[in-house]
């Protein structure tokens, strides 16, 4: 059997707005995150996951930010096209854990949608996607309330 287990890591800093958007959820807020695209850390890292595993690369190669063209983008099209390169080199996607880091805004309420929204893109059942979080206990830039880090594992099945 050919497995292949690929990992993601993101940050994003916080700036000024009313809203986050985490695994496609959108979260009302006191900040929002600052990215080139939507600033979706958590979609962003298991994009990154999935290349990984198919030693594709990274995010910013296949949508560099210095590309007009993905200013503001939906962060779905990237997730959308990892799943799609997948596909393409005969592999399933088998599994997905993303672990978001903040101390705020509060992830547990927010999970269960996350992971319904983050399966329906993926194109996989929900019971294969976990979401879930942890604080940094106050320490660094994500314990400081400075920005939010995703760290991601993506499991991939030859088919
Ligand atoms: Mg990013």
């Amino acid at each position: 059997m050919d497995i292949r287990t690929g990992n993601g890591f993101d940050v994003h800093a916080f700036g000024p707005g009313d809203h986050v958007t985490l695994c496609g959820v959108k979260i009302p807020h006191d900040q929002a995150l600052v990215g080139h695209s939507d600033a979706d850390v958590g979609m962003h890292t298991v994009t990154d996951a999935i290349y990984g595993a198919l030693a594709e690369g990274d995010i910013g190669q296949h949508f560099p930010p210095s590309d007009p063209q993905w200013k503001g983008a939906a962060s779905e099209v990237f997730l959308r096209h990892a799943v799609g390169l997948a596909t393409q080199r005969g592999f399933t996607l088998t599994h997905v854990d993303c672990t978001l880091i903040c101390e705020h805004p509060k992830i547990g309420p927010h999970a269960r949608a996350m992971r319904s929204q983050m399966a329906a893109l993926l194109g996989i059942e929900v019971g294969r996607v976990s979401v879930k979080a942890t604080t940094s206990e106050r320490l660094g830039f994500t314990g400081r309330g400075e920005g939010i880090a995703c760290i991601a594992t993506a499991t991939l099945v030859a088919t």
